[in-house]
């Protein structure tokens, strides 16, 4: 991969990280419980509620993705699969630049996460669904 090109991934993951931040902020904000007076209003934003959490959840985990990704620009180990050490594919990089895994070990961890049997697998940090 080519200095400008690293430079070039900085920039969009740095502006994804920021999205996320700002993202995440607004929807902690819209977090704090609501005290309806009424039993149907508080157990309709209990659903918000939960609902909410889990885009949070999910946010924070393409954060960390993010913030892994800028930490192996940093330590020039951007670009390789995490799991079998090969390069991943430009294409697969400009169209997802915090993916840790090449298309064929993330296919094999998603096969995982549904219950599929992937031995000696561990993943750098947590991944976003
Ligand atoms: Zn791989």
């Amino acid at each position: 991969m080519t200095k400008s090109q690293k430079t070039r991934f900085k920039k969009v993951l740095e502006a994804k990280r920021g999205e996320l931040l700002r993202e995440i902020g607004e929807r902690r904000q819209g977090l704090a419980i609501d005290t309806a007076s009424d039993p149907m209003d508080q157990v309709r934003n209990l659903a918000d509620r939960d609902f909410a959490v889990r885009g949070v959840d999910r946010l924070c985990r393409m954060l960390r993705q993010v913030e892994g990704a800028l930490r192996e620009l940093r330590e020039n180990t951007y670009g390789v699969c995490a799991r079998c050490e090969e390069e991943i594919p430009l294409k697969r990089l400009e169209a997802v630049p915090w993916s840790p895994f090449c298309v064929s070990c993330q296919e094999r961890l998603e096969h995982s996460a549904q219950g599929g049997e992937w031995e000696d697998f561990e993943p750098p940090y947590a991944l976003a669904s």
